[in-house]
Protein backbone atom coordinates (compact mmCIF):
# COMPACT_ATOMS: atom_id res chain seq x y z
CA UNK A 1 0.00 0.00 0.00
CA UNK A 2 1.82 3.44 -0.96
CA UNK A 3 2.24 6.36 1.86
CA UNK A 4 -0.94 8.39 0.33
CA UNK A 5 -3.33 5.31 0.65
CA UNK A 6 -1.92 4.88 3.93
CA UNK A 7 -2.97 8.45 4.91
CA UNK A 8 -6.25 8.58 3.30
CA UNK A 9 -7.23 4.97 5.45
CA UNK A 10 -5.68 6.81 8.91
CA UNK A 11 -7.75 9.30 8.45
CA UNK A 12 -11.12 7.18 7.98
CA UNK A 13 -10.16 5.08 10.81
CA UNK A 14 -9.73 7.91 13.42
CA UNK A 15 -12.82 9.34 12.83
CA UNK A 16 -14.35 5.64 13.59
CA UNK A 17 -11.46 5.12 16.49
CA UNK A 18 -12.54 8.59 18.17
CA UNK A 19 -16.54 7.97 17.69
CA UNK A 20 -15.81 4.44 19.10
CA UNK A 21 -14.24 6.07 21.90
CA UNK A 22 -16.63 9.07 22.64
CA UNK A 23 -19.57 6.86 22.56
CA UNK A 24 -18.21 3.33 24.63
CA UNK A 25 -15.20 4.40 26.55
CA UNK A 26 -15.82 6.58 30.49
CA UNK A 27 -15.09 10.23 30.41
CA UNK A 28 -12.04 9.69 32.75
CA UNK A 29 -10.87 7.19 30.17
CA UNK A 30 -11.21 9.25 27.36
CA UNK A 31 -8.99 11.98 29.05
CA UNK A 32 -6.23 9.36 30.10
CA UNK A 33 -6.50 8.51 26.47
CA UNK A 34 -6.29 11.43 25.04
CA UNK A 35 -3.88 12.84 26.92
CA UNK A 36 -1.37 10.21 27.04
CA UNK A 37 -1.33 9.02 23.87
CA UNK A 38 -3.64 10.20 21.16
CA UNK A 39 -2.68 14.10 21.66
CA UNK A 40 0.36 13.27 22.46
CA UNK A 41 1.36 11.27 19.42
CA UNK A 42 -0.62 13.87 17.23
CA UNK A 43 0.89 16.85 18.49
CA UNK A 44 3.94 15.10 18.48
CA UNK A 45 3.74 14.71 15.01
CA UNK A 46 2.56 18.48 14.21
CA UNK A 47 5.98 19.21 16.10
CA UNK A 48 8.03 17.81 13.88
CA UNK A 49 6.52 19.20 10.75
CA UNK A 50 6.49 22.18 11.76
CA UNK A 51 10.40 21.92 12.43
CA UNK A 52 10.82 21.38 8.87
CA UNK A 53 8.25 24.18 7.37
CA UNK A 54 10.41 27.40 8.16
CA UNK A 55 13.79 25.80 6.58
CA UNK A 56 11.76 24.47 3.80
CA UNK A 57 9.81 27.56 2.77
CA UNK A 58 12.95 29.25 2.88
CA UNK A 59 15.36 27.46 0.89
CA UNK A 60 12.63 26.16 -1.67
CA UNK A 61 11.65 30.22 -2.49
CA UNK A 62 15.34 30.53 -3.14
CA UNK A 63 16.17 27.44 -5.05
CA UNK A 64 12.92 28.02 -7.18
CA UNK A 65 13.80 31.99 -7.91
CA UNK A 66 17.01 31.20 -8.38
CA UNK A 67 16.46 28.45 -10.57
CA UNK A 68 13.60 30.59 -12.33
CA UNK A 69 16.70 32.93 -12.87
CA UNK A 70 15.18 36.01 -14.30
CA UNK A 71 13.18 38.71 -11.96
CA UNK A 72 10.69 39.52 -14.17
CA UNK A 73 9.53 35.97 -14.12
CA UNK A 74 9.36 35.96 -10.35
CA UNK A 75 7.54 39.08 -10.54
CA UNK A 76 4.92 37.74 -13.02
CA UNK A 77 4.40 34.60 -10.92
CA UNK A 78 3.72 36.75 -7.46
CA UNK A 79 1.59 39.45 -9.52
CA UNK A 80 -0.32 36.75 -11.14
CA UNK A 81 -0.70 34.25 -8.18
CA UNK A 82 -1.97 37.45 -5.42
CA UNK A 83 -4.26 38.37 -8.82
CA UNK A 84 -5.87 35.10 -8.68
CA UNK A 85 -5.66 34.72 -5.04
CA UNK A 86 -8.07 37.76 -4.26
CA UNK A 87 -10.27 36.85 -7.08
CA UNK A 88 -10.66 33.32 -5.71
CA UNK A 89 -11.09 34.23 -2.64
CA UNK A 90 -13.64 37.21 -2.89
CA UNK A 91 -15.68 34.08 -4.48
CA UNK A 92 -15.44 32.17 -1.44
CA UNK A 93 -16.11 34.97 0.97
CA UNK A 94 -19.39 36.32 -1.65
CA UNK A 95 -20.07 31.81 -0.97
CA UNK A 96 -19.96 32.33 3.06
CA UNK A 97 -22.08 35.20 2.86
CA UNK A 98 -24.54 33.47 0.25
CA UNK A 99 -24.92 30.28 2.57
CA UNK A 100 -25.30 32.06 6.08
CA UNK A 101 -28.15 34.28 4.22
CA UNK A 102 -29.79 31.59 3.03
CA UNK A 103 -29.81 29.06 6.10
CA UNK A 104 -29.86 31.84 8.60
CA UNK A 105 -27.73 29.69 11.17
CA UNK A 106 -27.72 32.58 13.58
CA UNK A 107 -31.85 32.99 14.28
CA UNK A 108 -32.56 31.42 17.50
CA UNK A 109 -28.68 30.43 19.16
CA UNK A 110 -28.35 32.53 22.55
CA UNK A 111 -25.60 34.68 23.09
CA UNK A 112 -24.07 33.71 26.24
CA UNK A 113 -22.22 36.64 28.08
CA UNK A 114 -18.56 35.09 27.92
CA UNK A 115 -15.64 36.42 27.82
CA UNK A 116 -13.51 36.40 24.46
CA UNK A 117 -9.93 34.39 24.18
CA UNK A 118 -9.36 35.36 20.90
CA UNK A 119 -6.48 38.15 20.57
CA UNK A 120 -7.41 41.20 19.39
CA UNK A 121 -5.93 41.11 15.24
CA UNK A 122 -4.11 44.00 13.86
CA UNK A 123 -5.43 47.01 11.98
CA UNK A 124 -4.22 47.44 8.49
CA UNK A 125 -1.52 49.82 8.98
CA UNK A 126 0.01 47.53 11.37
CA UNK A 127 -0.41 44.70 9.96
CA UNK A 128 1.50 46.36 6.72
CA UNK A 129 4.39 47.09 9.46
CA UNK A 130 4.34 43.92 11.26
CA UNK A 131 4.86 41.88 7.82
CA UNK A 132 8.11 43.53 7.36
CA UNK A 133 11.27 41.30 8.58
CA UNK A 134 13.69 43.64 10.51
CA UNK A 135 15.72 40.69 11.85
CA UNK A 136 15.29 37.57 9.35
CA UNK A 137 16.73 35.68 12.29
CA UNK A 138 13.49 36.40 14.51
CA UNK A 139 11.40 35.83 11.55
CA UNK A 140 12.66 32.48 11.54
CA UNK A 141 12.80 31.42 14.96
CA UNK A 142 9.34 32.72 15.25
CA UNK A 143 8.00 31.44 12.47
CA UNK A 144 6.32 34.37 10.88
CA UNK A 145 5.60 32.66 7.03
CA UNK A 146 4.63 36.19 5.53
CA UNK A 147 7.95 37.77 6.62
CA UNK A 148 9.95 34.47 6.25
CA UNK A 149 8.47 34.65 2.51
CA UNK A 150 9.62 38.33 2.01
CA UNK A 151 13.39 37.10 3.32
CA UNK A 152 13.00 34.16 0.98
CA UNK A 153 12.51 37.25 -2.09
CA UNK A 154 15.03 39.39 -1.03
CA UNK A 155 17.91 36.88 -0.47
CA UNK A 156 16.64 35.12 -4.14
CA UNK A 157 16.91 38.34 -5.69
CA UNK A 158 20.58 39.21 -4.49
CA UNK A 159 21.48 35.44 -5.62
CA UNK A 160 20.01 36.56 -9.19
CA UNK A 161 21.07 39.70 -9.43
CA UNK A 162 24.50 38.90 -7.47
CA UNK A 163 25.24 36.60 -11.08
CA UNK A 164 28.64 34.84 -11.14
CA UNK A 165 29.04 35.08 -7.94
CA UNK A 166 25.98 34.25 -6.39
CA UNK A 167 27.02 30.88 -7.58
CA UNK A 168 27.94 29.15 -4.73
CA UNK A 169 25.38 30.41 -2.13
CA UNK A 170 23.24 29.34 -4.72
CA UNK A 171 24.80 25.87 -4.80
CA UNK A 172 24.67 25.90 -1.06
CA UNK A 173 20.69 26.47 -0.89
CA UNK A 174 20.05 23.68 -3.68
CA UNK A 175 22.06 21.26 -1.57
CA UNK A 176 20.49 22.13 1.49
CA UNK A 177 17.11 21.91 -0.46
CA UNK A 178 17.94 18.13 -1.03
CA UNK A 179 18.89 17.68 2.35
CA UNK A 180 15.57 19.01 3.76
CA UNK A 181 14.18 16.94 1.10
CA UNK A 182 15.30 13.93 2.76
CA UNK A 183 14.11 14.75 6.22
CA UNK A 184 10.71 15.92 4.88
CA UNK A 185 10.59 12.01 3.04
CA UNK A 186 11.13 10.84 6.75
CA UNK A 187 8.90 12.88 8.64
CA UNK A 188 6.21 12.12 5.97
CA UNK A 189 6.15 8.27 6.69
CA UNK A 190 5.31 8.72 10.48
CA UNK A 191 1.83 10.91 8.98
CA UNK A 192 -0.19 7.96 8.73
CA UNK A 193 0.29 7.43 12.64
CA UNK A 194 0.05 11.48 13.33
CA UNK A 195 -3.81 12.01 11.68
CA UNK A 196 -4.94 8.67 13.25
CA UNK A 197 -4.38 10.16 16.39
CA UNK A 198 -5.26 13.69 15.73
CA UNK A 199 -8.50 12.68 13.85
CA UNK A 200 -9.37 10.09 16.96
CA UNK A 201 -8.00 13.15 19.49
CA UNK A 202 -10.82 15.33 18.59
CA UNK A 203 -13.90 13.10 17.46
CA UNK A 204 -13.35 11.11 21.13
CA UNK A 205 -13.32 14.36 23.19
CA UNK A 206 -16.08 16.77 21.14
CA UNK A 207 -18.03 13.79 19.63
CA UNK A 208 -21.07 15.01 18.45
CA UNK A 209 -23.08 16.22 21.64
CA UNK A 210 -21.00 20.03 21.48
CA UNK A 211 -22.54 20.64 17.46
CA UNK A 212 -26.29 19.96 18.50
CA UNK A 213 -26.89 23.73 19.27
CA UNK A 214 -24.50 24.81 16.35
CA UNK A 215 -25.34 22.31 13.92
CA UNK A 216 -26.67 24.53 11.38
CA UNK A 217 -23.62 26.91 11.78
CA UNK A 218 -21.48 24.21 11.08
CA UNK A 219 -23.32 22.36 8.60
CA UNK A 220 -23.47 25.70 6.71
CA UNK A 221 -20.03 26.28 6.89
CA UNK A 222 -19.25 23.11 5.67
CA UNK A 223 -21.66 22.94 2.84
CA UNK A 224 -20.16 26.64 1.92
CA UNK A 225 -16.77 25.23 1.82
CA UNK A 226 -17.87 21.93 -0.33
CA UNK A 227 -19.58 24.47 -2.69
CA UNK A 228 -16.23 26.26 -3.28
CA UNK A 229 -14.15 22.75 -3.26
CA UNK A 230 -15.74 21.24 -5.77
CA UNK A 231 -18.00 23.56 -7.50
CA UNK A 232 -15.92 26.81 -7.99
CA UNK A 233 -12.35 25.20 -8.04
CA UNK A 234 -13.94 22.22 -10.45
CA UNK A 235 -15.27 24.75 -12.80
CA UNK A 236 -12.04 26.62 -12.73
CA UNK A 237 -9.76 23.72 -13.29
CA UNK A 238 -12.07 22.85 -16.42
CA UNK A 239 -12.17 26.51 -17.85
CA UNK A 240 -8.63 26.09 -17.78
CA UNK A 241 -8.30 23.03 -19.65
CA UNK A 242 -7.82 20.54 -16.72
CA UNK A 243 -9.39 17.73 -15.45
CA UNK A 244 -10.61 17.84 -11.83
CA UNK A 245 -11.22 14.09 -11.30
CA UNK A 246 -7.47 13.73 -12.02
CA UNK A 247 -6.67 16.96 -10.00
CA UNK A 248 -8.28 15.04 -6.82
CA UNK A 249 -6.66 12.19 -7.78
CA UNK A 250 -3.31 13.44 -7.31
CA UNK A 251 -4.07 15.53 -4.40
CA UNK A 252 -6.34 13.79 -1.67
CA UNK A 253 -3.03 12.25 0.19
CA UNK A 254 -1.89 16.35 0.78
CA UNK A 255 -5.94 16.74 1.60
CA UNK A 256 -6.68 14.69 4.02
CA UNK A 257 -3.48 15.32 5.67
CA UNK A 258 -4.65 19.23 5.74
CA UNK A 259 -8.06 17.35 7.25
CA UNK A 260 -6.05 15.58 10.00
CA UNK A 261 -3.82 18.09 10.81
CA UNK A 262 -5.54 20.92 10.81
CA UNK A 263 -2.52 22.92 9.60
CA UNK A 264 -1.92 24.16 6.03
CA UNK A 265 1.99 24.53 6.95
CA UNK A 266 2.10 21.10 7.85
CA UNK A 267 0.61 20.26 4.75
CA UNK A 268 3.17 21.81 2.65
CA UNK A 269 5.95 19.29 1.78
CA UNK A 270 3.59 16.81 0.55
CA UNK A 271 1.34 19.28 -1.31
CA UNK A 272 4.68 19.81 -3.05
CA UNK A 273 4.98 16.42 -3.27
CA UNK A 274 1.80 15.69 -4.80
CA UNK A 275 2.38 18.87 -7.19
CA UNK A 276 5.31 17.67 -8.79
CA UNK A 277 4.81 13.70 -8.22
CA UNK A 278 2.00 13.19 -8.76
CA UNK A 279 -0.44 16.02 -11.08
CA UNK A 280 2.99 16.37 -12.79
CA UNK A 281 3.22 20.44 -12.25
CA UNK A 282 7.14 21.76 -13.08
CA UNK A 283 9.00 21.93 -9.96
CA UNK A 284 10.27 25.36 -10.58
CA UNK A 285 6.62 26.47 -10.34
CA UNK A 286 6.14 23.94 -7.35
CA UNK A 287 8.65 25.16 -5.17
CA UNK A 288 7.68 28.85 -5.71
CA UNK A 289 3.59 28.54 -6.30
CA UNK A 290 3.39 26.11 -3.18
CA UNK A 291 5.25 28.47 -0.21
CA UNK A 292 3.67 31.37 -1.22
CA UNK A 293 0.28 29.97 -1.45
CA UNK A 294 0.43 28.01 1.84
CA UNK A 295 1.68 31.35 3.48
CA UNK A 296 -0.72 33.81 1.98
CA UNK A 297 -4.15 31.96 0.16
CA UNK A 298 -6.74 30.62 2.52
CA UNK A 299 -10.11 30.03 1.13
CA UNK A 300 -11.42 28.47 4.19
CA UNK A 301 -10.75 31.79 6.17
CA UNK A 302 -12.61 34.03 4.27
CA UNK A 303 -15.53 31.93 3.96
CA UNK A 304 -15.51 31.56 8.26
CA UNK A 305 -15.11 35.13 8.50
CA UNK A 306 -18.14 36.00 6.29
CA UNK A 307 -20.09 33.48 7.35
CA UNK A 308 -19.70 33.76 10.75
CA UNK A 309 -20.49 37.85 10.43
CA UNK A 310 -23.95 37.12 9.37
CA UNK A 311 -24.35 34.07 11.91
CA UNK A 312 -23.44 36.91 14.71
CA UNK A 313 -25.76 39.34 13.03
CA UNK A 314 -28.45 37.19 12.76
CA UNK A 315 -27.79 35.66 16.72
CA UNK A 316 -28.24 39.31 18.21
CA UNK A 317 -30.79 39.93 15.86
CA UNK A 318 -29.82 42.81 13.69
CA UNK A 319 -29.62 43.21 10.26
CA UNK A 320 -25.59 44.27 8.61
CA UNK A 321 -26.02 48.06 6.64
CA UNK A 322 -24.48 48.21 3.52
CA UNK A 323 -21.39 50.15 5.88
CA UNK A 324 -21.30 46.92 7.90
CA UNK A 325 -21.05 44.78 4.37
CA UNK A 326 -18.31 46.03 2.92
CA UNK A 327 -15.79 46.31 6.36
CA UNK A 328 -16.61 42.60 6.54
CA UNK A 329 -15.54 42.41 2.89
CA UNK A 330 -12.36 44.26 3.28
CA UNK A 331 -11.31 42.91 6.48
CA UNK A 332 -11.84 39.29 6.05
CA UNK A 333 -9.62 39.71 2.61
CA UNK A 334 -7.21 40.47 4.47
CA UNK A 335 -7.48 38.50 7.35
CA UNK A 336 -7.76 35.39 4.77
CA UNK A 337 -4.54 36.60 3.35
CA UNK A 338 -2.58 36.94 6.95
CA UNK A 339 -4.48 34.13 8.58
CA UNK A 340 -1.54 31.80 9.89
CA UNK A 341 -1.48 28.18 8.52
CA UNK A 342 -2.01 26.71 12.02
CA UNK A 343 -4.67 25.06 14.09
CA UNK A 344 -7.24 27.72 15.02
CA UNK A 345 -5.53 30.55 13.66
CA UNK A 346 -9.33 31.65 11.82
CA UNK A 347 -10.91 31.73 15.10
CA UNK A 348 -7.81 34.53 16.45
CA UNK A 349 -8.47 36.41 13.39
CA UNK A 350 -11.99 36.91 13.38
CA UNK A 351 -11.82 39.82 15.96
CA UNK A 352 -10.54 41.87 13.59
CA UNK A 353 -13.69 41.36 11.08
CA UNK A 354 -15.96 41.59 14.01
CA UNK A 355 -14.43 44.53 14.97
CA UNK A 356 -14.67 46.38 11.83
CA UNK A 357 -17.89 45.39 11.30
CA UNK A 358 -19.13 46.31 14.70
CA UNK A 359 -20.39 43.23 16.31
CA UNK A 360 -19.79 41.80 19.32
CA UNK A 361 -16.65 39.61 19.97
CA UNK A 362 -18.15 37.50 22.69
CA UNK A 363 -19.95 35.09 19.85
CA UNK A 364 -16.13 34.27 19.53
CA UNK A 365 -16.38 32.05 22.88
CA UNK A 366 -19.83 30.88 21.43
CA UNK A 367 -18.40 29.11 18.34
CA UNK A 368 -14.67 28.43 20.22
CA UNK A 369 -16.62 24.88 20.98
CA UNK A 370 -16.63 23.80 17.27
CA UNK A 371 -13.79 25.32 15.84
CA UNK A 372 -11.67 22.58 15.75
CA UNK A 373 -14.74 20.48 13.62
CA UNK A 374 -14.97 23.55 10.87
CA UNK A 375 -10.91 24.10 11.24
CA UNK A 376 -10.13 20.57 9.57
CA UNK A 377 -12.60 21.28 6.74
CA UNK A 378 -11.30 24.96 6.37
CA UNK A 379 -7.78 23.60 6.01
CA UNK A 380 -8.54 21.35 3.54
CA UNK A 381 -10.19 24.05 1.65
CA UNK A 382 -7.16 26.34 2.32
CA UNK A 383 -4.79 23.93 0.68
CA UNK A 384 -6.95 23.01 -2.57
CA UNK A 385 -7.00 26.57 -2.99
CA UNK A 386 -3.15 26.80 -2.87
CA UNK A 387 -2.50 24.13 -5.22
CA UNK A 388 -5.67 24.84 -7.28
CA UNK A 389 -4.27 28.37 -8.01
CA UNK A 390 -0.52 27.17 -8.40
CA UNK A 391 -1.95 24.81 -11.35
CA UNK A 392 -3.90 27.59 -12.92
CA UNK A 393 -1.11 29.60 -12.77
CA UNK A 394 0.60 26.85 -14.59
CA UNK A 395 -2.04 26.46 -17.35
CA UNK A 396 -1.77 30.55 -17.73
CA UNK A 397 2.20 30.46 -18.07
CA UNK A 398 1.42 28.23 -20.74
CA UNK A 399 -1.11 30.28 -22.86
CA UNK A 400 0.86 33.35 -22.87
CA UNK A 401 4.18 32.39 -22.86
N1 LIG B 1 -6.14 25.94 10.38
C1 LIG B 1 -6.18 26.72 9.19
C2 LIG B 1 -4.95 26.42 8.34
O1 LIG B 1 -3.98 25.91 8.83
C3 LIG B 1 -6.30 28.18 9.45
C4 LIG B 1 -7.63 28.47 10.09
O2 LIG B 1 -7.74 28.38 11.32
O3 LIG B 1 -8.58 28.79 9.37
O4 LIG B 1 -4.94 26.69 7.16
Amino acid sequence: MNQSTKIFLAMILGIGAGFFINLLVPDEMIQFLDKNILHLVGVGFIKLIQFIVVPLVLVSLVTSMSSLGDIKKIGRYSIKLLFLYIFTSVISLIIGLIVAYVLKPGIGVEMLQQKVEGKQGLPLSEWLLSIIPSNPFESMSTGHMVQIIITALMLGLGVTLAGEKGKPFSVFIDSANEVIFKIMGIILRLAPIGVFSLMASVIATQGLGIIKSLSLYVIGLIIAILLMAFGIYSILLIVTGQNPIKFWKAFYPAFGLAFGTASSNATLPLAMDNAEHRYGMKKELVSFAIPFGVSLKKDGAAILQGFTAVFVSQMIGANLSINQIIAVFVSAILVSLSTAGVPGAGIIMMSTVLSAANLPLEAIAIIAGVDRLTDTFRTALNVIGVVANAAILEKWERRTT
